[in-house]
């Protein structure tokens, strides 16, 4: 925090969690929690007490399948989903039916039952060992708060219009009150709480406002009517900013929305370059969530689906049916048409999976990760391998393998593949036979060695995070090396056209699902190099297809040729900048 005298100028860092500006006055999110009055029923009192509830218990019904539909149109299936699993708890009898037993048993009042029950049951989730059932906790006190308005009358403090688009400070929002929000009465959000994927995060994401989450502290220093910048780019917050900054900001904020209007063409458009060649612009998603976001960014299908996170956080392996639904249901977003690109379990370097019971290493990156874990566990890896299969049966799935150094990975990967799809055909169960089937190039080995790679394989996704890091020997976490761990240093480049090249020999397509694939200033590079497949976080692709639909392919080729000749990262980068013309405009 920074500050700038007692009431004046103030700035929160928090993290970026929705691109964009935003510049208004604050609102405080005031929930009606407690005022609810305790008493004990008179005689006779029972029936109709018993009938308050159920009109309240109604009244929420109806407001949840409203919500329910709204966000259906609005941000899909996906989000819609939690409010049809509140509707759940209004018909469970574990939840509204002890509340209607509290009433009748110990004669009190719906207020005093509900609150009672509520809280058990809040309680009850939260000593959970699921996560899921534990996040349900959430859920519970999200419907008991809105029963509790409905019981006592009260409006719901977000379906008032706030007169001029506010920014809205808050701890963090409940799953309904992110969804009840009207878009056009919020400029941006400011939250105490949260993180890049905390659901007000996604959300703020997928209804455009800018906004910054895990701002510690901003809630003490903010009073309602207090003017605020929300920077969504660089995560500040700046609290009663002086005129000048307001005006800076204002310009910003209209300068980034009509960047975001011309993009707007290009949604649900092919990504073609000026002069005709297809490239396929796909997502890079880490759940089945990321999906709906990704499509609604216009991405084509998914390029890297990083299941290693279904995996974390948790205290036991999801089994093969949770694994197959949750690649079925990014399957099922994107229709069985799109490419969904599902990668094996990446566990170890950054990564950790605690119940694994894997030993601490030394340098963690050079370890025993990804790949060499999952042969090391053949079970392991064979219940995700056919989870992978069976989804595949419902699209137009393909599989990876993560940090293949070796041939004899490769080769070992696929028996086990085999075995998987026995398994399958021994219980009868469908997948489909011809699946393709490929290697992430993120090894500098498996990047020397591509010519024989791409005899065995369908496909190539280069995976220029890692590859960047092992070519440079340059941990790709730590900031003080940040400068060697550049993907326009030469060394790096001349590895990716091998691979292209390697690949274009024996006739297999690459893709890249490294962030280099998104970075504008990389883009005309690689489609010179005749990368086909470019998968990147779903902001970043209506940028891409833009700039994609300015170029001319035919005349990048040299740019791969030269820039693999210079000496030097910077070099590489005001090379680019010279020749590209515009780019500017998209950096
Ligand atoms: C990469 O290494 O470039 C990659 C896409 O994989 P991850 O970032 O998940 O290691
Ligand atoms: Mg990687």
């Amino acid at each position: 925090m920074d500050e700038g005298g007692e009431w004046g100028h103030m700035q929160v860092k928090g993290i970026g969690a929705s691109p964009g500006y935003a510049v208004g006055k604050a609102v405080i999110l005031k929930r009606h929690d407690g005022g609810a009055e305790r008493r004990r029923l008179r005689e006779g009192e029972t029936d109709a007490e018993l009938a308050r509830l159920r009109q309240a218990v109604e009244r929420v019904s109806r407001e949840l399948e409203r919500l329910a539909d709204e966000t259906m149109q609005r941000a899909g299936e996906e989000q819609a989903k939690i409010f049809s699993s509140q509707m759940l708890l209004l018909q469970d009898p574990e939840y509204v039916g002890a509340v209607e037993n509290a009433i009748r048993e110990q004669g009190i009042n719906a207020e005093a039952a509900l609150d009672d029950v509520t809280a058990m049951t809040v309680e009850m989730f939260r000593g959970l060992e699921d996560e899921y059932l534990q996040a349900r906790a959430a859920d519970v006190a999200d419907v008991g708060r809105r029963i509790m308005d409905a019981l006592l009358g009260r409006e719901d403090p977000l379906g008032q219009p706030f007169g001029e688009p506010v920014i809205l400070a808050a701890d963090d929002l409940a799953p309904s009150e992110t969804a009840r929000l009207k878009p056009e009465s919020v400029a941006g959000f400011a939250m105490e709480l949260g993180s890049r994927t905390s659901h007000s995060a996604i959300i703020a994401r997928s209804l455009g406002i800018p906004a910054v989450v895990g701002a510690k502290g901003v809630l003490s220093q903010i009073a309602a009517g207090d003017v605020v910048i929300v920077d969504g780019r660089s995560g500040v917050l700046h609290i009663r900013p002086d005129e000048a900054l307001i005006r800076e900001y204002e310009e910003k904020r209209d300068a980034h929305r009509r960047r975001m209007r011309e993009l707007e063409a290009y949604r649900g458009r092919p990504s073609v370059t000026a002069d005709g060649r297809r490239v396929e612009l796909v997502a890079n998603i880490a759940g089945p969530e990321d999906a709906w976001e990704a499509r609604k960014a216009g991405a084509e299908g998914v390029g890297l689906y990083r299941t290693e996170f279904l995996f974390m956080g948790r205290s036991a392996l999801p089994d093969e049916e949770e694994q197959f639904n949750a690649y079925k249901a990014a399957v099922d977003v994107f229709g069985p048409e799109a490419p969904v690109v599902i990668r094996t379990l990446d566990i170890g370097g950054d990564k950790e999976l605690p119940h694994l019971g894997l030993s601490a290493e030394l340098n963690p990156f050079l370890g025993n990760r990804a790949i060499r874990l999952c042969l090391e566990r053949p079970e392991m890896f064979k219940t995700q391998l056919r989870a992978i299969l069976r989804a595949s049966h419902y699209g137009n799935v393909k599989l990876m393998y993560p940090m293949i150094s070796t041939l004899q990975e490769l080769r070992e990967a696929n028996r086990l593949l085999e075995e998987a799809k026995r398994e399958l055909d021994e219980r009868g169960m469908p997948y489909n036979g011809a699946m393709e089937v490929g290697i992430m190039i993120e090894v500098p080995a498996a990047a020397l060695m591509a010519d024989r790679f791409a005899r065995e394989v369908d496909f190539f996704s280069i995976g220029t995070n890692d590859l960047v890091q092992y070519t440079m020997a340059a941990d790709r976490m730590n900031e003080s090396v940040g400068h060697l761990a550049d993907p326009f240093q030469p060394a790096v480049i001349r590895l990716i056209r091998r691979v292209i090249e390697a690949a274009a020999r024996e006739g297999r397509w690459v893709g890249m699902c490294g962030e280099m694939a998104g970075t504008p200033l990389a883009i005309p590079l690689l489609a010179g190099m005749g990368l086909h497949e470019f998968s990147m976080s779903a902001g970043a692709i209506l940028p891409a297809r833009a700039l994609l639909a300015r170029l001319r392919v035919g005349g990048l080729a040299h740019l791969a040729e030269t820039a693999a000749n210079l000496d030097t990262a910077e070099e590489v980068a005001e090379f680019l900048r010279r020749e590209v013309p515009d780019i500017a405009d998209f950096e």
